[in-house]
C-alpha cells in the first residue's frame, strides 16, 4: 500500500506524502496539506486505547500516516521517547475533566507536537543530507517548544519571530537563553506581523537559495501529533463508543484541529467547543456565514490566541467541503449547518477570562491559567444552550499557571510554582536580536544569517 497523501487546500499543488509536507510546511500554492480521506481506526483498534501508555497510542494513531515512511520500530522509539511526561487528567465535577498538557520540556501543549515533528525532521534531513532553515512566528509559546525541540538537531537551523511586547518574560526566556542553532528575533509588532514576515519570506524569490520549512500550525507535522491526546483522553474517561465533548482554547486553531483529525480517524465526539478570546471571527463566521478576518488582532489576557486570521481554518472549511485561501477569502462555501453540529464557538472576554481563573479555583481548587479559563467558559457557554447531560467533557489546559505568574497571582493571591524543567531556562542569560516589523530589513538579516 502506498503512502498516505496530503492535498492543498488550495488545489493547485499536486499531493504529497509526509514526508514531503512536513519538509515544505506550506504547500508551493500557498495552501495547507491535509488529507482528504483518513485512515480509520475500528472499534476494537479504538477500545484497546484504554490499556495503552500514552506514548504507545501516539505510536499506534502516527504510524497510520508514516507507512512505508518511518519503520515501525523507529517511530516506537521516537514516541517513547518524546513523550516520556505525564498527561494529567484532573476531575472537575461529576464527569468533566481538565487535561493538563503542560508537563512537557516548556510546560505548554505545543511540546507535544514539536517534540515528535523535531524527530522526523531530523531523521528526513539525517537521511537526504540536506539543511534546513525552520522559521517560526510565535504569539509565547511556539517559539519556545519549537527552540527546545530542535535545540541541537543536526542539519536544523531555528529562527523565531516574537512581538516585543505580547510575550511573557518566561515565555521569552525560554526561546531566548538557547543558544547554538537557535536565533530569536524580537519584532516590534504584533503576532500578526511576525506571521506575515515569515509568510513573505517563504514566497519570496530572492530567498529560494536558503531551503527554508515552518514549524507553525500550517505545518501539517503540527497537527497529526495533537489529535494524540484526544484519543488519550477518550480512552481514560469515555466509556468505549461514547461520544466525548472537548472544550478547546483556540488561536490558529491546530489544537482544535487535532480533535477533529481525531474524529475523522473514527473517536465519537459529541461537540467540539472552539473558545477564542477578543479574536472573534471565527464564532462570528459560524454565526453569520461570513469570515472577516480581525487586522489589526486584537490584545488579550490569552497571549497565545491574540490571532486575526486563525490560518488552520482553511483545513476546517475543506473539511467541510468548502475552500478558503490564504487570505481568509471564502471561495467555497462549507457546509455550515453541518459545522454548526459539530461546533461550538464563543468568544471570551478577559473580564470573563479572569472571572473563569477565579471561579474554578473557588469551585473545585483547581488552578488554571488565562488560556485554559478561555475553555472553561466557552464549555460553560455551550451547555448553558445543550445540556451535557451524562456525556464526559474534556477542558484542554494548553499551559502551565506558572507561565502566567503576574495574572494568576491578582486572582487567587499568590503565585504559582514553577515547574523544575523551566526553572533551568529563567536563570541563563538571554541573548535575541530586535528589529521592526519591516519585512526588507528581515530578509536582509535571512540572507546575512545564512552566509
Ligand atoms: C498556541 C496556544 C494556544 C492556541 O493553540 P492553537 O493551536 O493556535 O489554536 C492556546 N493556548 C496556549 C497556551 C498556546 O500556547
Amino acid at each position: 500500500m502506498g503512502a498516505l497523501l496530503f492535498h492543498s487546500t488550495n488545489g493547485q499543488s499536486p499531493a504529497v506524502n509526509l514526508r514531503e509536507a512536513l519538509l515544505q510546511g506550506q504547500a508551493p500554492d500557498r495552501g495547507l496539506y491535509f488529507p482528504k480521506q483518513f485512515p480509520r481506526f475500528t472499534f476494537n483498534e479504538l477500545s484497546a486505547f484504554s490499556r495503552l501508555p500514552y506514548h504507545e497510542i501516539a505510536f499506534r494513531v502516527l504510524s497510520k500516516f508514516t507507512e512505508g515512511i518511518v519503520p515501525p520500530a523507529e517511530l516506537a522509539k521516537m514516541c517513547a521517547d518524546a513523550y516520556n511526561f505525564p498527561v494529567p487528567l484532573e476531575v472537575v465535577n461529576f464527569r468533566t475533566f481538565l487535561m493538563r498538557l503542560d508537563q512537557g520540556p516548556t510546560a505548554s501543549f505545543k511540546d507535544f507536537a514539536a517534540q515528535m515533528m523535531a524527530r522526523l525532521f531530523g531523521k528526513f534531513l539525517r537521511e537526504d543530507g540536506k539543511q534546513v532553515t525552520i522559521l517560526t512566528a510565535t504569539s509565547g509559546d511556539t517559539g519556545s517548544a519549537v527552540a527546545h525541540a530542535f535545540h541541537k538537531i543536526p542539519g536544523v537551523r531555528v529562527i523565531v519571530l516574537f512581538p516585543t511586547t505580547e510575550v511573557s518574560e518566561s515565555q521569552r526566556k525560554l526561546m531566548t537563553t538557547l543558544k547554538d542553532n537557535i536565533r530569536s528575533v524580537a519584532i516590534d509588532g504584533k503576532f500578526d506581523d511576525c506571521q506575515a514576515m515569515v509568510k513573505q519570506a517563504f514566497a519570496d524569490p530572492a530567498l529560494q537559495h536558503i531551503p527554508l520549512s515552518s514549524a507553525n500550525s500550517i505545518n501539517i507535522g503540527r497537527l497529526l501529533p495533537q489529535s494524540v491526546y484526544y484519543f488519550y483522553a477518550a480512552s481514560r474517561v469515555a466509556q468505549a463508543g461514547e461520544p466525548i465533548v472537548f472544550s478547546v482554547p483556540s488561536g490558529n486553531f491546530g489544537d482544535m484541529m487535532g480533535a477533529i483529525v481525531a474524529r475523522e480517524m473514527g473517536l465519537p465526539v459529541r461537540k467540539i467547543v472552539a473558545a477564542v478570546n477578543d479574536n472573534d471571527a471565527f464564532p462570528k463566521f459560524l454565526t453569520t456565514g461570513n469570515y472577516e478576518k480581525i487586522s489589526p488582532s486584537r490584545n488579550s489576557l490569552s497571549n497565545a490566541m491574540n490571532v486575526g486570521h486563525p490560518s488552520n481554518l482553511a483545513r476546517l472549511v475543506s473539511v467541510y467541503g468548502g475552500q478558503m485561501d490564504e487570505t481568509g477569502k471564502i471561495n467555497q462555501l462549507p457546509d455550515l449547518n453541518a459545522l454548526r453540529r459539530d461546533i461550538f464557538s464563543s468568544s471570551i472576554s478577559d473580564e470573563r477570562t479572569v472571572a473563569g481563573v477565579r471561579d474554578f479555583w473557588n469551585q473545585f481548587q483547581l488552578l488554571l491559567e488565562p488560556h485554559g479559563a478561555v475553555a472553561w467558559q466557552g464549555l460553560q457557554d455551550w451547555t448553558a444552550q445543550e445540556p451535557l447531560g451524562n456525556t464526559p467533557a474534556v477542558i484542554v489546559e494548553t499551559a502551565n499557571p506558572a507561565k502566567f505568574p503576574v495574572e494568576v497571582q491578582k486572582v487567587v493571591g499568590w503565585e504559582p510554582d514553577v515547574p523544575a524543567n523551566m526553572i533551568a531556562s529563567l536563570k541563563l542569560p538571554e541573548d535575541y536580536d530586535h528589529m521592526g516589523a519591516d519585512y526588507g530589513k528581515f530578509r536582509e538579516y535571512l540572507i546575512a544569517k545564512h552566509l
